[in-house]
C-alpha cells in the first residue's frame, strides 16, 4: 500500500515508525512547519502510564528521553501522589521521524490508496465532529534559578501546571474552557514565574470531547474517479482524557490498534471505543459540571479510578473535592475559550 499520514506530531511520527518496523508499506508523511522554538506544536511534555512500553515496542529506550520523574503534585495546597514522567518531546518525534522525508508541500490525496488523519485537533481529512469540545491553552518554558516546584491549581474546566523538565527549567501552563477563568489561571501561572526567565511561551488547543463524540474514524473521500479511505488516529478522533487532557500516551496507543485492525475499520473502531471508555466517562462528569449539574461519589469514582493511570492516588471524597472545584466560578452566559 502507498499510505500518507498527514499529521507529524507524537500520534502520526509513532505510527510511522510502527509502519516502518512492521510493513512493506510506502509510507510519506505530511507535516507543518512550526515557529515554535522548540520546531514542535503542541508544546506538551508530560506522560503517564504506558509510556515506557509504547517506547521499547519500537525499539527506543525510555529513560534516554525522561528528563523528570515526578513522584507527587501540590494541587491547590495538597499533596498528591502521582506517577507522571516529563520527557523530550521534540527529541523522541525527531527519533520517531529518522530517516523519514516530512513533506511540507500539500497533501495530494490521489496519489494515495490510504491517507491517515493525525492533524491533531484540525481533524482536516474526517468530517467534523457534532459536541466538539475544544480548549484553548497556554504555555512557556522558563528558567528559574530557584525550585518552582510542581505545582496544579484548578479553574473552571481547566487548570494551571507547572511540571519541572531538569532541575532549573519548568514548563508552565494553563488551560480552560471560559475566558475568566483562563484569565485568572494565567495571573497564576504569571505569580509562579515571576522570578523566571521566560525561553519560549506558545499558545495550542486540547479536544476534550472523547473518541465517542468523535465518530466517524474512518470515512472516504471523494476523489477523481473514485475515493481514497481515511482512517483517524490520535487527538483527530478524540483520544484524549477529558479532565487532565492527556493525550500523548493515548495517541501512540491509537496508532497500535490501527496496525493491529488496519484492514477492518469496523473492528478498528470498536478497539478505539473499547481501549477508550474510560474517556467516554470523563465526558459525561465534564458534561454535568458544564451543565452546572449536582456532582456524586459516582463521579468522583470516575476521577479516582482514571487518575490510577497517572499513577495519582486520591481519596473518593479528595476526588469529589477536585470536581467540584472545576465547577467552581461558574458563569453561564460566559464566553468558552474555543
Ligand atoms: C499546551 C498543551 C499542553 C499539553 N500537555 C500535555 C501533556 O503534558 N501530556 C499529555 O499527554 N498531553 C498533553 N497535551 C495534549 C497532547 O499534546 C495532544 O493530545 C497530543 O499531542 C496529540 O497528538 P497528535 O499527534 O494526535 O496531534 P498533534 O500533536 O496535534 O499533532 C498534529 C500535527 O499535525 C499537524 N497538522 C495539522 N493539520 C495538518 C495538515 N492539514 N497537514 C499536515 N499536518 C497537519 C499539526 O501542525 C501538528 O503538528 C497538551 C496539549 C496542549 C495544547
Amino acid at each position: 500500500m502507498k499510505i500518507a499520514i498527514a499529521g507529524a506530531g507524537i500520534s502520526g511520527a509513532y505510527l510511522y515508525r510502527l509502519l516502518q518496523n512492521e510493513s512493506e508499506d510506502e509510507i510519506h508523511i505530511y507535516g507543518h512547519k512550526h515557529e515554535t522554538k522548540c520546531g514542535i506544536s503542541p508544546c506538551a511534555w508530560g506522560a503517564t502510564g504506558g509510556f515506557n512500553e509504547l517506547l521499547e515496542h519500537v525499539d527506543l529506550d525510555p529513560e534516554s528521553y525522561i528528563l523528570q520523574q515526578l513522584d507527587h503534585v501540590i494541587i491547590d495546597g495538597t499533596e498528591i501522589k502521582v506517577d507522571i514522567v516529563t520527557f523530550n518531546k521534540p527529541r523522541l518525534i525527531s527519533d520517531l521521524l529518522k530517516d523519514a522525508a516530512v513533506y511540507y508541500t500539500p497533501l495530494n490525496t490521489t496519489k494515495y490508496d490510504r491517507v491517515i488523519d493525525a492533524t491533531g485537533t484540525s481533524r482536516t481529512y474526517l468530517p467534523p465532529v457534532e459536541n466538539d469540545l475544544v480548549l484553548l491553552c497556554a504555555q512557556s518554558r522558563v528558567r528559574s534559578d530557584k525550585p518552582l516546584g510542581n505545582l496544579v491549581s484548578l479553574g473552571y474546566i481547566g487548570y494551571a501546571w507547572c511540571f519541572p523538565l531538569t532541575d532549573n527549567v519548568y514548563h508552565v501552563g494553563y488551560g480552560s474552557i471560559n475566558e475568566s477563568s483562563f484569565h485568572a489561571l494565567s495571573e497564576i501561572c504569571k505569580i509562579w514565574k515571576k522570578d523566571s526567565y521566560t525561553v519560549c511561551a506558545c499558545k495550542g488547543k486540547i479536544r476534550i470531547t472523547c473518541p465517542h463524540h468523535s465518530t466517524p474514524f474512518v470515512d472516504n473521500i471523494a476523489i477523481q474517479g473514485g475515493s481514497v479511505s481515511v482512517w483517524g488516529i490520535g487527538e483527530a478522533i478524540g483520544c484524549v482524557g477529558s479532565l487532565a487532557g492527556d493525550g500523548i500516551v493515548p495517541g501512540m496507543k491509537s496508532a497500535q490498534l490501527l496496525l493491529q485492525h488496519r484492514d477492518d475499520p469496523e473492528k478498528y473502531t470498536h478497539s478505539i471505543l473499547h481501549e477508550f471508555k474510560w474517556m467516554k466517562n470523563e465526558r459525561r462528569v465534564v458534561d454535568k459540571i458544564y451543565r452546572g449539574e449536582r456532582l456524586g461519589f459516582g463521579d468522583a469514582w470516575v476521577f479516582k479510578e482514571n487518575a490510577r493511570r497517572a499513577g495519582m492516588k486520591i481519596g473518593l471524597r479528595q476526588a469529589l473535592g477536585v470536581l467540584k472545584r472545576l465547577g467552581k466560578s461558574r458563569s453561564i452566559n460566559e464566553k468558552t475559550t474555543c
